[in-house]
């Protein structure tokens, strides 16, 4: 299916090139089709999503209900669900409901054509391998979730507080030279609060040494996910590929853009990864070891004081105060913090001196919001603001 607006009702076909301006008639409705266009250009960017009735998928859609500058318009997953009206093809696990619109609308097959400028992709990644690069080919700005292109000497890998220049290397892609396309990805989900709460201490006091134990919640394995028989009652040591991810990703992030490659940050970074009988929000227990001596009091404010481009820009998903600092001693916990910032802050707690490194702390993150489509649709954002998404 084509994208078509809801609230102007133009469908793609309606595009002002195809129209022969040859009379006085033509021309006025080239020129209401102009100005038709425009309005909808000014009001809401058609953007669709792939994967759309994943977990992830889910929350964009939610959170992109009553986005102001993006518009639902395509929704696509596997052969399994196309053709099905979304209601019907997701096995929707939110707390609101699905917005009516987006309901009603008919699953399309994962295919480029028919399928608008602007893509969210929440595939699984070797699914992603193959399917993105098609879309970045026709021209699409893929904005990914998956693992399958974050390490691409090319991609950049972006948390828009953190490192919003390394979105120069989109400049290096061949898709971006042909078709204009191109491929953005966030970081896994559990990396991305620990990067959140690592940058400040980075940035002032430098970074040597970090070793970080997760608690990552079940709603990271995506829908079913893990079977309840293993995880109710229990801890599951090992998920695959998750500390490898974090590993590789962390440096990635807080590295610099030198020439047209990013240098990884140099400092030494070991994880330990474990799934927990918690529903949403993954908690990391982190040791770090500083590159100059430093306060409590300095950490904490480095912490509360931290914001970057998407609040100086002020973009529509950025939270007021990406970082937020608890004092009580029994505190982040996911099921009354993950929440904070709607989502997209990031808390920390417990900051105390580690007997091996030099400060140990707890950090929280919403997985599915800060830790995918949230962190997704604020790389969007920002990608809009520079005036990457046309
Ligand atoms: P999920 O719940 O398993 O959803 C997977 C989605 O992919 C579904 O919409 C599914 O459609 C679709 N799909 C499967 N095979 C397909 C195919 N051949 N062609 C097109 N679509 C296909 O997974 P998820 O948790 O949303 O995760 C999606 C991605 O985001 C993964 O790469 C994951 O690692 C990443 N991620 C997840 C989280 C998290 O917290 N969950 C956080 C960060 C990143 P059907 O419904 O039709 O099968």
């Amino acid at each position: 299916m084509a994208w078509v607006s809801s609230e102007t009702g133009l469908r793609e076909e309606d595009s002002v090139c195809s129209h022969v301006a040859d009379t006085a008639s033509n021309i006025l409705v080239l020129g209401e089709l102009l100005v038709e266009s425009k309005e909808f250009m000014a009001q809401k960017i058609p953007v669709g999503i792939l994967g759309a009735t994943g977990l992830v998928g889910q929350r964009f859609i939610q959170l992109l209900g009553d986005h102001p500058w993006f518009e639902v318009a395509w929704v696509a997953a596997s052969e399994r669900s196309a053709g099905q009206t979304y209601a019907e093809a997701a096995r929707w696990k939110l707390r609101t409901p699905v917005p009516e619109r987006v309901a009603k609308m008919e699953v399309s097959a994962a295919e480029p054509a028919g399928a608008p400028k602007v893509i969210f992709a929440s595939l699984d990644a070797g699914i992603a391998k193959e399917m993105e690069p098609r879309f970045a080919e026709a021209g699409c700005a893929v904005i990914s979730n998956s693992s399958a292109f974050r390490m691409h000497k090319d991609v950049p890998l972006v948390i828009p507080e953190v490192n919003p220049e390394h979105l120069k290397l989109l400049e290096c892609q061949s898709w971006r030279r042909k078709s204009g396309g191109f491929i953005v990805t966030n970081s896994n989900c559990s990396v991305m609060g620990l990067v959140l709460a690592l940058a400040p201490l980075q940035q002032q006091f430098g970074l040597e040494q970090v070793f970080a134990v997760t608690m990552q919640a079940v709603s990271g394995a995506g829908y079913p996910g893990v079977a309840s028989l293993d995880i109710l009652g229990n801890v599951i040591p090992y998920i695959a590929k998750e500390e490898e991810k974090m590993e590789e990703e962390a440096p990635k992030m807080l590295g610099r853009l030198s020439g047209s490659s990013i240098d990884p940050a140099p400092f030494r970074i070991s994880v330990q990864c474990n799934r927990v009988a918690v529903e949403d929000g993954h908690t990391e227990s982190v040791s770090v070891k500083l590159g100059t001596a430093a306060e409590p009091e300095q950490l904490i404010e480095a912490w509360q004081g931290f914001s970057g481009k998407p609040q100086e820009m002020k973009l529509p998903d950025a939270p007021e105060q990406p970082i937020m600092y608890d004092t009580a001693p029994d505190r982040p916990q996911p099921r009354l913090d993950a929440e904070r910032g709607g989502g997209m802050s990031v808390s920390v707690g417990r900051l105390r001196p580690c007997n091996l490194l030099d400060w140990k702390f707890t950090v929280l993150s919403h997985n599915t919001i800060r830790g995918a489509a949230g962190a997704a649709l604020l790389n969007a954002e920002l990608l809009k603001a520079q005036g990457y998404l046309g």
